[in-house]
């Protein structure tokens, strides 16, 4: 072996570190905390992380369209899909289907990018099983008074359907003990929510053995 081998690494050479692959998320709130608002202020402070928009049997609000925040579908579309092991996981939150396509996922974390399921704790359960590698977010409001505010203030709900989101609120949030973080998103610190999943996403990079999911 001459000394320019050394300096052309080849494949395989401990010189070549391998690909590193995404890390994959696992963000839950009941409705309302802002969860939306979290991702786009870490966006802004340029986190590179993929969001999977989710296909939904839900209709769009005013302001929603075609792949943002969602896709969507219609009931027998969704089930196709589920019958086409198409989604990792899905399932009915506030009375509609909403899942997170898998293809998606495997090819952002395969070309090193994060990505980020913004799903409920039934989803995040259906993960846990299926991928325990993932790291599990919990996100929290201040108190329930906050997202009784906020979900009324943001008149995008009937009455109807903000008493069903403040009673799913209840029991989501005694799910939060399964997550691996929870995070308080308390009205008017927002900074400081985003601060923290940010030192999260950060911390899990720098583990001696990150947590590279199969799928
Ligand atoms: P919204 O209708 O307010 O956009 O979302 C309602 C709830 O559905 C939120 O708690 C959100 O986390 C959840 N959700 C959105 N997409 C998915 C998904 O793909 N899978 C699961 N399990 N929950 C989702």
């Amino acid at each position: 072996e001459t000394g320019d081998t050394l300096l052309q690494p080849r494949e395989h050479s401990s010189l070549v570190p391998p690909l590193k692959q995404g890390l994959l998320f696992v963000l839950s709130a009941p409705s309302g905390t802002g969860k939306d608002t979290v991702i786009k202020a870490l966006k802004d402070q340029g986190m590179g992380f993929h969001v999977v928009a989710s296909v939904t049997t839900r209709a769009p609000r005013v302001g929603e369209s075609e792949g943002n925040p969602y896709y969507f579908v219609s009931n027998e579309t969704f089930e196709r899909m589920v019958e086409n092991d198409e989604l990792l996981e899905y399932a009915n939150v506030h009375g509609n289907w909403y899942g997170q396509p898998i293809q998606p996922i495997k090819e952002n974390l395969r070309n090193g990018r994060d990505v980020l399921l913004k799903i409920d704790v039934q989803g995040a359960a259906t993960v846990r099983r299926k991928v325990p590698g993932a790291i599990f977010i919990f996100l929290v409001p201040g108190s329930l008074e906050e997202l009784v505010y906020r979900l009324t203030n943001r008149q995008t709900e009937t009455e109807e359907q903000v008493q069903r989101r403040l009673t799913d609120a209840r029991k989501e949030l005694a799910q939060q003990i399964h997550y691996d973080y929870i995070v308080e998103n308390r009205q008017g610190h927002l900074d400081k929510a985003v601060e923290r999943v940010r030192s999260i996403i950060i911390a899990e990079h720098c583990r001696t053995n990150p947590h590279y999911v199969e799928l």
